[in-house]
């Protein structure tokens, strides 16, 4: 009972979560944007941008602030790999995730999720997805259960 209310939800959760990533994937590329804030003495920097989500700190005090840029057209559009980068763009340190690595985290299992949901056809039985090609007594031998889709 638990298990299949968790795959009602989790494919939809699933779903959702896709395109939240792709979204965010495709805003990143145009776009850097983050918060910025003081954690104690260490700056710590949340954002996305190049098609990753980056996770920065540095030692360097700083105003806590979002900040939001265009992408300067000469940096790559997109980071496909990990990458951990001292002083790059960010004066920070640095590590790059990029987007596919949670998208297909997510994805994956979401697509799991919905094959296995996905309805057997109709001459099928939609219990157990016994095929019933030529049942004429419209009780599924395999399982018992009746047709519930009768043809007039
Ligand atoms: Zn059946």
């Amino acid at each position: 009972m638990k298990r299949s209310r968790f795959r009602k939800w989790g494919k939809w959760v699933g779903l959702v979560g896709c395109v939240v990533i792709v979204t965010v994937f495709a805003v990143s590329v145009c776009w850097r944007l983050g918060r910025v804030f003081r954690c104690g003495s260490q700056t710590v920097m949340l954002a996305v941008g190049h098609g990753c989500l980056m996770v920065g700190h540095d030692d360097k005090p700083t105003v806590s602030e979002w900040w939001v840029e265009r992408s300067r057209p000469q940096a790559p559009r997109v980071y496909w790999m990990p990458d951990y980068s001292r002083g790059s763009w960010l004066m920070l340190s640095a590590t790059i995730i990029p987007l596919w690595i949670p998208f297909l985290i997510v994805a994956i299992p979401t697509l799991l999720l919905w094959r296995r949901d996905r309805r057997p056809p109709a001459n099928h039985c939609q219990s157990c997805g016994y095929n019933l090609t030529g049942n004429v007594s419209g009780v599924c031998p395999e399982c018992g259960t009746e047709r519930l889709t009768t043809k007039a």
